[in-house]
């Protein structure tokens, strides 16, 4: 299957062929880990998962390597440590684990290497006195900065002018910069702040060397693709293809992608905004790991996605429907089946998740149209492979149904079966009478060879 992937660089949709398919490269940048993760910063996660597993499909699971970094030194970082009087690690350690927590509930696999960037300073800093021994970069009192002017195709990612790039290159406390648009590659170290040691002068790495280091050691490039949300292309990631361009002679990456924001009520979901709410309070309010997932995948990932309620009711009825069709098959063995090529095309067709949806919710149809024990058994088995390449209808069907019902999935039980017992009696209005009962609540009983079932009416 081809695929292909708009690249930000070349601003095409492109076939995607990798360097050598016996290795794979992937980068995407991680989380600064100070506090809790929002949804629109689960975004990159989840749409790279689904990129994740297919190359995983198409080139074999142990081809693909995905790198996934935890930005564990950071002003914020500092701020947050001194602000609650305790060592940084006990913030960024703390956060790592909620953000694997989080992304795990969303049904995203854990990326083949998770480095932070505290144990790749060494590798900053080398990378720095390359860089500076290239005159590429400059020492300062504040910092060593990257000289921009050095690089002539700075801005060939964001597509930015020269004009465009200095206006907003202001940083403060960045006063001795030589020119606007040049930016710190290292911090000079400020009293009760960690620094480490290095040849130009003990300090702490800017942003942008974290992942130029962290990908040099972890993967080696050019790598194939590196990803991250629109945000991060000026100017985290036009910062990293200077820096690692300049010092290797060589691409960073041959293909950039960039998903869109997440909004709500059209406006960005940021911290500084103040309109964020987090998969965790999501989770609180009981909606499932899915179902958020489910809808953070409506939407092409280059496209912008509202966040609403509505949005979660549309994810949760859709995937109630999958559940249902899977349910229907309960006694039913699934055949082993691949992913059907029309659902596999949607996603290699630059991870198209709304048209995926679209088979996906094909496939249910033909599942719950099946007659014949064979066609039955080959249509879960499709809709299960389908469904697991976008990582979802992972739980019993029952236990679904039960969990979206919360703690009156106890009573729906009960009720059920009060309802088996009057149908054995033979107790036919007492019978209805519980089904109507049912039916106000929103359920539906389906009675098979090996028993009754509920799910939520469609
Ligand atoms: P940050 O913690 O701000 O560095 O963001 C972590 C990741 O989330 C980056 O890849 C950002 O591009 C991405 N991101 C931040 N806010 C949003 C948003 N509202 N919608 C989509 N992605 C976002
Ligand atoms: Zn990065």
């Amino acid at each position: 299957m081809q695929i292909t992937l708009t690249n930000t660089l070349t601003r095409r949709k492109e076939p995607f062929t990798p360097a050598d398919p016996s290795r794979v490269t992937l980068y995407v940048c991680g989380p600064t880990v100070y506090s809790y993760a929002h949804i629109g910063n689960a975004r990159p996660p989840v749409v790279f998962d689904v990129l994740f597993r297919l190359l995983r499909l198409t080139y074999g699971e142990r081809a693909v390597i995905y790198a996934r970094n935890y930005t564990d030194i950071d002003d914020r970082i500092i701020a947050a440590a001194m602000a609650g009087n305790v060592p940084i690690e006990e913030i960024t350690r703390k956060f790592e684990r909620i953000y694997e927590e989080d992304t795990r509930a969303l049904g995203v696999l854990s990326p083949t290497l998770t480095p932070r960037a505290t144990a790749h300073v060494d590798d900053m800093i080398a990378l720095i006195e390359q860089l500076l021994a290239k005159g590429a970069a400059y020492r300062a009192e504040t910092g060593v900065y990257f000289s921009v002017g050095a690089d002539g195709d700075y801005g060939k990612l964001s597509g930015r002018s020269q004009d465009e790039l200095k206006a907003g290159a202001r940083v403060e406390g960045e006063d001795d910069k030589r020119h606007p648009s040049d930016f710190a590659l290292w911090k000079t170290a400020k009293p009760g702040e960690p620094s480490w040691e290095a040849s130009f002068g003990a300090g702490r790495p800017g942003w942008h060397i974290e992942c130029s280091a962290m990908i040099e050691s972890e993967l080696g490039s050019p790598i194939d693709i590196h990803g991250g949300g629109i945000d991060l292309i000026f100017p985290h990631h036009e910062n990293e293809i200077a820096q690692s361009e300049t010092a290797h002679g060589h691409a960073l990456a041959r293909v950039w992608m960039h998903n869109g924001f997440l909004t709500m009520d059209k406006e960005k979901m940021s911290k500084s905004v103040g309109n964020i709410i987090t998969p965790r309070e999501l989770l609180e309010q009981g909606w499932q790991g899915e179902t958020i997932r489910w809808a953070l995948l409506s939407a092409h990932y280059r496209a912008p996605l509202d966040w609403s309620d509505d949005l979660l009711k549309q994810a949760q009825a859709s995937l109630d429907r999958l559940y249902g069709a899977v349910l229907r098959l309960k006694d039913v063995t699934a055949a082993e089946a691949a992913a059907p090529s029309a659902f596999v095309e949607a996603l290699a067709d630059d991870l198209n998740t709304p048209a995926a949806i679209a088979e996906l919710s094909a496939l249910a149809t033909a599942a719950n149209i099946a007659k014949k024990p064979a066609d039955q058994a080959k249509a879960k088995g499709e809709l299960l492979a389908a469904a697991h390449l976008m990582g979802v209808l992972r739980e019993d069907p029952e236990h679904w149904f039960r969990a979206s019902f919360g703690e009156q999935a106890v009573e729906i039980d009960r009720l059920v079966a009060e309802r088996v017992a009057a149908r054995v009696a033979k107790n036919y209005p007492e019978s209805d009478r519980l089904r109507d009962e049912l039916a106000a609540r929103g359920v539906e009983v389906m009675d098979g060879p090996s028993g009754s079932t509920w799910r939520r009416k469609g």
